[in-house]
């Protein structure tokens, strides 16, 4: 007991969460922002009428990196960038939002690359979570090791997807993150 109690006490004073940061980060924000940036009178429809979509990983900064601006674009963010995980919110993107661009922004270094998919479901099961939902799940490792590879398969899967509008503008590309650099592939 006396060897538990000082590690709770030193690790809930030291133990500030990003969440307790973002009230002060926003004062920030709020003030560099100011007045010169009416969102609410841009409206949700994106003026670009564009959805992107991009991995999650925390290295992307996909409004500059993309020279995009608030209210002009959705961007669509998942784990490895990828176009099946991507539908609900492309539908709504299209149907209510008045979108008919779609851009796959896959990048190089991606973690998605470091695994596959039984591989994770094993070391899932064995970290003791739930077998059947384990394998209900799909977690949408790459399917190549190329990376255009699989950019091209993602737009073919919207291309013909019966959810997505047959008249969409749809692009695919890589993010070097080496450099920021953007390739297109298709
Ligand atoms: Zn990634």
């Amino acid at each position: 007991m006396s060897s538990i109690l000082p590690n709770v006490l030193s690790s809930s004073s030291s133990n500030m969460s990003v969440a307790d940061e973002i009230p002060k980060s926003n004062e920030v924000y709020v003030t560099k922002r100011g007045a010169k940036l009416n969102l609410e009178e841009i409206g949700p429809k994106p003026t670009k009428k564009v959805a992107l979509i991009c991995c999650m990983d925390a290295r992307i900064d996909a409004f500059s990196a993309f020279g995009l601006k608030e209210g002009e674009s959705h961007i669509i963010r998942n784990g490895g960038g990828r176009a099946s995980d991507s539908i609900r919110s492309l539908v709504i993107s299209q149907q209510q939002l008045g979108t008919d661009e779609i851009i796959i922004m896959h990048h190089t270094d991606c973690g998605f690359f470091t695994f596959s998919e039984s591989e994770f479901r094993s070391t899932l099961k064995s970290n003791g979570l739930p077998g059947p939902d384990v394998d209900a799940m799909s977690f949408m490792p790459m399917s190549s090791d190329d990376i255009d590879d699989n950019v091209k398969a993602d737009v073919e899967y919207l291309k013909n997807h019966p959810l997505i509008k047959k008249e969409s503008k749809v692009s695919g590309w890589v993010h070097e993150l080496k450099d920021g650099s953007v390739r297109r592939v298709v």
